[in-house]
Order: structure tokens, then C-alpha cells, then sequence
């Protein structure tokens, strides 16, 4: 098993995620931008719940059950959904008028990253969803390591980020069935396997990754998972409000959820009937194990708190009231540094 010193990790607060995809873009700007990396998004937010991205990912496996290796589906191209070309030439200045308006070109799609956006769930007037970001998890036991026969993913020994080496990567795509989150891509150009990198070269000069320090609704803390006067720390340790989606894959995420609460249920009346949640308990255990129903119980508890007057220490730390104090000390600007840059 691939070892570290430290282990570096992101909480992400679903209570405050509005599904922006500044973060995805924010990826995109940064990571994404070459040839073969159209179809990427290393960072994705799905509606939950939903089938996601790629198409039904929980469905295909991998990870390990019991110590030992799960086998894993490889998810196809179309599974993710292409970066389709539209007619815009057409359509702007093809002088035709509202005669033609834009579309796909060639084969219909009927997948994307984003497909089953605000469908959810439930039933009016229960209806419910979250938006449920995700980044590759930079595991401590990361499936994909281990099933890459040409050694080509590490995971590095000062801060746990999980790479692959594109010149050992051979493109077997072992590591793609192997991840049970599936969040490696295939390149098809350059033949290897790309995924997030946690924006090693940002963390290396303490500035936080892009898709934390973009986010607008302040739903990603970082740092490292030993630090007790960092936000991880106290969330996932703490006060055990963050919690690893699927743990049940066994490759022990360094990414943890603070789980989403919505708005009580009505009954057939149209009065509040707060005897259960509006998100069903059943659909967040089937995300994040038992766990999450005593992480839901200090949440609720820590919000009456504050609406009975009191003060709580969790609430102001959710809230994030000063953005450095989401970042464990990488809250340098980036403005103030002088980047390598490719020629
Ligand atoms: Fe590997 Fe997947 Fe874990 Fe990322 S999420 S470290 S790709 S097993
Ligand atoms: Fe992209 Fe960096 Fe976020 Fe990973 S940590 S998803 S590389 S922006
Ligand atoms: Fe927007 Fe932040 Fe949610 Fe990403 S994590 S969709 S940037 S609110």
C-alpha cells in the first residue's frame, strides 16, 4: 500500500453548494485545455440524486470489498459525454436567419457531464436535491495505484496527492475499471490517462486549488488532515460532521462531505411534519454509510443553537466568515507569484 507522511484533503459543505460549476470551469481554465482533454472535467457537479457522470458510475465497480480488489467496469467515451461541436458558424453568420437555430452536429448525444441537472427526487410537495461535487480523492489506499502495472501513479510521500507519470503511462487504462469513482479520463490523443492533480503546483506554493479558491459559495476547505488548528481537521475528526462518499469502495477518500439538509417535508395537509427529513435518510446512507445519520444529528443540533440565540463554534466555522480560514494556511495570491510557465 502507497504511504505517506501527511495526507492533504478537501471538505466540501453540500449545504451551501449552488451547482455554479465555477469550480468545474475553474479546472477547465487551468487543467484541461489541451488536445484530447476536450471531453474533461476533472472536477464535476452532478444533481443528486441523479446517474451522474460518468452515466451510472456507482454501477460499475471496482475498488476493493473485504481488502480484496473489486473488478470495475471501464467507462466508455459516450459514458462521460463527447464536447460536441455545434452548427455555430451556421447559425451567426451563415445569413440564414431564424431559419436554422444550434445543435449538435453528427451523432445525437444522449449522455453529458451534466445531463441530469435539477431533475432530483421525491414527490411535489417533497421534492428534493443537492448538487454532489467531485474531485479524483487522492485516496490512501487508491485503487488505481495498485492496479497500474507499469507503475506509473504514485502517491507522493510529503502530502498524499495521488499522480500519474504520463511518460510511464502506457494507456492499459487498468486504473480507469480500478477507480470506484471513476474519475480518470483517457486521453485518446496523447494515449494515457489523465485526472485531477489536487493543483500540486498551486499547493506547492501554498496558494489553495482552483476550483476551492473560485468557489463562490465557499463550500471547500483544505489542508492537511493532521493539522488541529486547520479546518479539516476539525471537520472530519473534530466534530465528525465530514464524511467520505462510499466508503464502503474501501479506497479510503481524502475528500469528505458535509451532508445536505433541505427544508422540512409537508404532509398531506400542507402542514410541516418534521417527524423525518425531506431528503430521504435511506438515499444519504447508500452515499455515505450509517455514518452520516449522527453527522446529520450534531448538525441539526448545532443549528438550533443558533436560532435559539447561542453561539456555535461548528456554525461560524461552516459558515466561513474569512476565506483563509478555509484553507490551512494555503491562502497565498497567486497574483504575488512569479509561475513557470510552459513554452
Ligand atoms: Fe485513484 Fe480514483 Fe482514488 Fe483518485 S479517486 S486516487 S483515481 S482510486
Ligand atoms: Fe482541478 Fe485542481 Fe480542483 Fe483537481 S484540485 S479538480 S486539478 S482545480
Ligand atoms: Fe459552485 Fe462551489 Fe458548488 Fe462548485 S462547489 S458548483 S463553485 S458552489
Amino acid at each position: 500500500m502507497a504511504e505517506s507522511k501527511r495526507q492533504l484533503a478537501m471538505v466540501m459543505d453540500l449545504n451551501k453548494c449552488i451547482g455554479c460549476q465555477t469550480c468545474t470551469i475553474a479546472c477547465k481554465r487551468l487543467w484541461t485545455r489541451d488536445e484530447g482533454m476536450e471531453y474533461m472535467w476533472w472536477n464535476s457537479v452532478n444533481t443528486m440524486p441523479g446517474r451522474g457522470t460518468p452515466r451510472d458510475w456507482e454501477q460499475m465497480g471496482g475498488g476493493f470489498r473485504d481488502g480484496s480488489a473489486r473488478p470495475g467496469k471501464l467507462p466508455t467515451r459516450r459514458d462521460f459525454g463527447d464536447a460536441w461541436e455545434f452548427n455555430h458558424q451556421e447559425v451567426f453568420y451563415g445569413g440564414k436567419g431564424d431559419k436554422v437555430h444550434l445543435k449538435v452536429q453528427g451523432e445525437e448525444p444522449d449522455w453529458g457531464p451534466n445531463w441530469d441537472e435539477d431533475q432530483g427526487g421525491g414527490e411535489y410537495p417533497n421534492a428534493y436535491y443537492f448538487y454532489l461535487p467531485r474531485i479524483c480523492n487522492h485516496c490512501t489506499h487508491p485503487a488505481c495505484l495498485e492496479a497500474c502495472p507499469r507503475r506509473a501513479i504514485s502517491k507522493r510521500e510529503q502530502d498524499g496527492i495521488v499522480l500519474i507519470d504520463e511518460d510511464r503511462c502506457r494507456g492499459y487504462r487498468f486504473c480507469m475499471e480500478a477507480c470506484p469513482y471513476k474519475k480518470i479520463y483517457f486521453n485518446h490523443q496523447k494515449k494515457v490517462s489523465q485526472k485531477c492533480i489536487f493543483c500540486f503546483p498551486r499547493i506547492e506554493q501554498g496558494v489553495a486549488n482552483a476550483c476551492a479558491r473560485q468557489c463562490p459559495g465557499r463550500v471547500r476547505f483544505v489542508g492537511y488532515r493532521d493539522d488541529p488548528d486547520g479546518p479539516i481537521w476539525k471537520l472530519v475528526e473534530h466534530w465528525k460532521v465530514a464524511i467520505p462518499l462510499h466508503p464502503e469502495y474501501g479506497t479510503e477518500p481524502n475528500v469528505f462531505y458535509v451532508p445536505p439538509i433541505a427544508p422540512p417535508r409537508f404532509d398531506e395537509q400542507g402542514n410541516l411534519d418534521e417527524s423525518s427529513r425531506r431528503i430521504p435518510d435511506e438515499h444519504l446512507v447508500s452515499l455515505f454509510g450509517t455514518p452520516v445519520l449522527d453527522a446529520l444529528k450534531v448538525l441539526e443540533g448545532e443549528m438550533a443553537k443558533t436560532r435559539g440565540g447561542g453561539k456555535s463554534e461548528l456554525m461560524d466555522l461552516l459558515i466561513a466568515y474569512q476565506w483563509k480560514d478555509m484553507f490551512g494556511g494555503f491562502d497565498r495570491d497567486p497574483a504575488t507569484i512569479e509561475w513557470e510557465r510552459e513554452a
